[in-house]
Parts: structure tokens; sequence; C-alpha cells
């Protein structure tokens, strides 16, 4: 049974909101022992619990004041679509009717889930449906925790987990930051799915001094630059952000984010055919990374109808990673999941008109 907000004017709390340490100390305000947070984390993160009319070993009273107080699973499926190779994508619905897309992606290294940071986005860039309504708002831990958790219970019927989590969905996790790292916190806790950090990748368009911020905290998550253009101009008509922050501060972010916390950097580039996917692009790509430690992941764009973006042909994109590796960039050609169905972000959403 899933628990539903009634009135949205009460200032129910959101448990999948909540740190063990923000609930021990919730708890303890009601009068209740701090044992009752772990108690209610069990139901929640071990025992997969939706209700809270599920955690029968409450006391009913107290059962039936957190039912008053606060709220568990409130996400509503809207559609889902499930492609050959097994990526299930999800249009969930929140509790104000916005919409947000998540994926389950299974690899044969494991099950990752790419969720959500926002609903929508405005960052424009030209490739994306996501950001089509612009911005909404942006989700809390919870409602992100909730998309992971979604996946977690269907993956629960086959005995298995999600392993490892990318914030590369709708939205732009480095703006919604306070909201994106206590996500992290929460479901890298061994009390709730002990998902290791360094299986956690966080996308950014590129926002450098977000970047510059996170480099500081030292995490050992992975950063994603969104970066699809060696050139400032193209960039900058492909990304909008890059008017803010040029190719250059970009960069000299990323050699920041390995300086403090050695950990290789990704670089995103969605191949667009006829617009960045020549060998000049190779050539210039692999001058601009130089020896930054890091990985380059090639992605045959998806068709978005609402664009006229149209895919590189399979031998140009194979002659744009060799002449990258051949340049001592370690590139790869990300493998098309979910081609079959809507899985480029944003464009579940955009079909069923909830933009
Ligand atoms: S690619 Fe990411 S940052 Fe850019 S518009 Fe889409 S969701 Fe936003």
């Amino acid at each position: 049974m899933i628990d539903t907000i009634i009135d949205l004017t009460e200032p129910k709390k959101q448990l999948y909101d909540m740190k063990l340490e923000d609930l021990e100390r919730w708890v303890t305000e009601l009068g209740q022992p701090k044992f009752r947070a772990k108690q209610i984390f069990n139901w929640i993160y071990k025992k997969r619990a939706t209700s809270i009319d599920d955690m029968t070993d409450l006391p009913a009273s107290f059962r039936e004041e957190l039912k008053q107080k606060a709220v568990l699973a409130t996400m509503k499926e809207v559609t889902r679509q499930v492609s050959k190779d097994g990526t299930i994508k999800i249009l969930l619905e929140l509790h104000d009717k916005s919409t947000v897309e998540t994926v389950l992606m299974p690899h044969n290294y494991g099950n990752s889930v790419c969720v959500s940071s926002q609903v929508g986005c405005r960052m424009g860039c030209t490739f994306c449906a996501s950001t089509l309504g612009g911005l909404i708002r942006n989700l809390t831990a919870g409602e992100i925790v909730e998309q992971t958790m979604f996946f977690q219970r269907m993956l629960d019927d086959q005995g298995d987990r999600v392993s490892s989590i990318v914030l590369m969905g709708s939205g732009e996790p480095l703006e919604n930051y306070d909201a994106a790292m206590k996500f992290i916190d929460m479901i890298s806790a061994a009390e709730t799915l002990n998902i290791g950090t360094r299986h956690i990748t966080v996308s950014t368009s590129g926002l450098v001094p977000a970047i510059r911020r996170l480099a500081d905290e030292k995490r050992q998550i992975t950063l994603a630059i969104s970066l699809h253009s060696p050139f400032d101009d193209l960039r900058s008509s492909m990304m909008p952000v890059n008017r803010a922050w040029n190719i250059a501060q970009l960069i000299d972010a990323c050699r920041y984010y390995w300086d403090q916390t050695g950990r290789r950097l990704t670089f995103e580039y969605a191949l667009i055919g006829g617009v960045n996917d020549d060998l000049k692009h190779a050539k210039a790509l692999a001058d601009l990374l130089g020896d930054l430690p890091c990985h380059v992941n090639l992605i045959p764009v998806n068709y978005v109808p609402e664009r006229n973006y149209q895919r590189t042909p399979k031998d140009q994109i194979r002659a744009f990673q060799d002449e990258l590796n051949q340049l001592g960039i370690n590139a790869t050609v990300r493998r098309e999941k979910g081609h079959d169905i809507s899985a480029a972000c944003g464009q579940l959403r955009a079909e069923q008109g909830r933009i």
C-alpha cells in the first residue's frame, strides 16, 4: 500500500528525505526512544516497506502518530517502457503532479539506476529533451532516494540489487547541489543501500564553481562532464552554460578535481552527425584533454524529434574513436542502452505531454 499526501499544506515529514541522525532527532522529539529511528530505517531500506502500516513492530499508537506526521512512498508510476536489452524507463508522478524519468540499466557488472535531480532543466542544451519546458523545480534528496528505491524493490523480486547510480537523468545535479549530496550520503550509508561512492557518478554540464566546491569535498565519486565539443563557439551554441564558463575554465576546474580527489574524470561526448563528429573535432579534443587523467565516452546521439539532430554513421563513430585512441586519449563508445525505447533523457516525459 502506498501512503498518499492528502493535504499538501500539511507540513508532513518525508521519511525518504531523512538521514538516520535526522530521524533519531525527530523520534526523540516525539517522545520515543532513539532506537525507533533504526527500526523505521530497517523497514524502509532493508524490508523495503512502502507504507507506515507495514511497520508492525512499532507500537500501534506511534504508527498512527507517524501516519499523521510523515509520509513514505508517494510517487506513482505513470508509464513504463521496457527495452529488448532489459533497460526499463519509468515516468514517475510526484506529489505535486510533476513528473520525472528514472531508468534502470542492467549491465553484466550490475544494475545501474539513472536518477533525475530536477523536474525539467534550465540549462538549455540543444540535444536534450529535458530542457524543452525549462526548469519546474528542484527535487528533494528524498525524491531522488525514492526513485532509487522504486527500482530496488523491482530488483528484489529477482534477488538482485542496485549496484551503481548515475545522476544523469533530467536536471543539472550541481545546480541542486545540497540535495544531490544529501542523496549520495543517504544511499551510500550502510544502513540504507550501501552503494559505494566509487559506484556513483555525477554528471554536470559544466558549472565551474560547483565543480571546484565538489573537488574540495574530496568525495570519491566519479565526475562526468558533458563536453560535446572542443571549440567554444560550437559548444556555446549547443550548451548555453559555456557562455558563463568557457572550455578553458572548465578544463582548469577538471584538473583541480583530479588534483584534489585523484579521481579520473569522464568526458561525455554526444556525437551529432555533421555537427561535432569530424576528425578535426577529435584532434582538437585530444589536444584539449592532453595529459589529464580521463576517459571519453562517445555517445551516438539519440534522435530527438523536437530537434533535428541526426545520428553519426557507425564507420564515422569508429574513425572518431580510433583517432582519439591513437592520440593517447582513452575513448570508448557507450553501449547503447534502450535504443528501441525513449531512453534519451526527457523524451518519455515529452511524449506523454507532461512538460
Ligand atoms: S543535458 Fe543535462 S544539463 Fe543539459 S539540458 Fe539536459 S538535463 Fe539539463
